[in-house]
């Protein structure tokens, strides 16, 4: 059994929603190096140099990378042998996290990006809710991964329930049509969250987790996925959006693919997009 303190899960977790927002990873910083180096198009070129310097600045002045600092998603991972000590006056793990995302983005003076009612638009003032998936799991693993996900790229997300009819070209084009109709509108080069199967909830959360699972442009596993995913990031790049649209041959830095067990009569497909601001970060105790 491993006991951990709520005040130890808060303090970490205000300081990776801070340090998610101020610095792009190694992972996404070596693709955007790679993809800049590849890009053909002079002013997609130059997006990205900009993309770069962003980086630089934002990492050193400990600015966001982007105004958008997003909704705050957390993946949790927390093992059945796991005691949690509520000390400091936390009476939860949700209060934990909301505690440490408020705290977070407050002192890091990060856009407040939620409002309490999708109709009436009042802003909560702390950027919580924080938005939390709960992994329960034999063992005692906690891992926490965080994404910062910003409103653009989220609304040109999509879900779709096929039938099994329309097989796998009919899930690839409905990925490569997502991303067509999105354009520039979700800040590319983008990268793109695909859930296969599960159900019509299930294939969102799967899609969402693709963006995470893995560091960015890693090969899927499974070799039926992995070359799926390359088939992808090729006609996604064929595009020719580009960087913020710029026109290029960069539209995508990555495609995952996440895929589960389904119902034999569906064939759920979900694409979440990210934009380039790719702001992911995991902390384990
Ligand atoms: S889509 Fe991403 S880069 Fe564009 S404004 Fe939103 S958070 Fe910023």
């Amino acid at each position: 059994m491993k006991t951990i303190n709520l005040s130890e899960v808060r303090e970490k977790i205000r300081e990776i929603v801070q340090k998610a927002n101020f610095e792009l990873q190694d992972d996404t910083l070596t693709v955007v190096k790679e993809m800049e180096a590849k890009e053909e198009s002079p002013a997609g070129k130059s997006v990205f140099q900009q993309m770069l310097e962003n980086a630089k600045v934002a990492k050193e002045e400990k600015l966001g990378l982007c105004q958008d600092t997003g909704l705050a998603i957390f993946f949790v991972e927390l093992g059945e042998d796991v005691q949690l000590n509520k000390d400091d006056g936390l009476g939860s793990l949700k209060e934990a996290i909301t505690e440490g995302t408020r705290l977070g983005y407050e002192e890091g003076y990060l856009r407040k990006s939620v409002v309490e009612d999708p109709i009436r638009r009042k802003n909560t003032g702390d950027n919580t809710p924080a938005y939390i998936h709960w992994e329960l799991e034999p063992g005692d693993a906690f891992k926490v991964t965080f994404v910062a996900k910003g409103g653009g790229a989220e609304n040109m997300s999509q879900i779709r329930m096929f039938a099994p009819a329309a097989g796998q070209d009919g899930i690839e084009n409905f990925v490569v049509e997502t991303v067509d109709t999105a354009g520039s509108n979700p800040c590319p080069p983008m990268v793109v969250g695909v859930g296969v199967g599960g159900n019509f909830e299930y294939s969102a959360l799967l899609a969402k987790k693709a963006l995470l699972r893995r560091p960015l442009g890693s090969q899927n596993p499974d070799p039926f996925y992995a070359d799926m995913e390359k088939r992808l990031l090729e006609r996604i790049n064929n595009l020719g959006i580009g960087p913020q649209g710029m026109g290029g041959r960069c539209t995508a830095l990555a495609v995952h693919v996440e895929s589960f067990p389904c119902h034999i009569a569906s064939m759920p497909a979900a694409v979440n997009i990210q934009c380039h601001s790719h702001r992911v970060l995991s902390f384990e105790l």
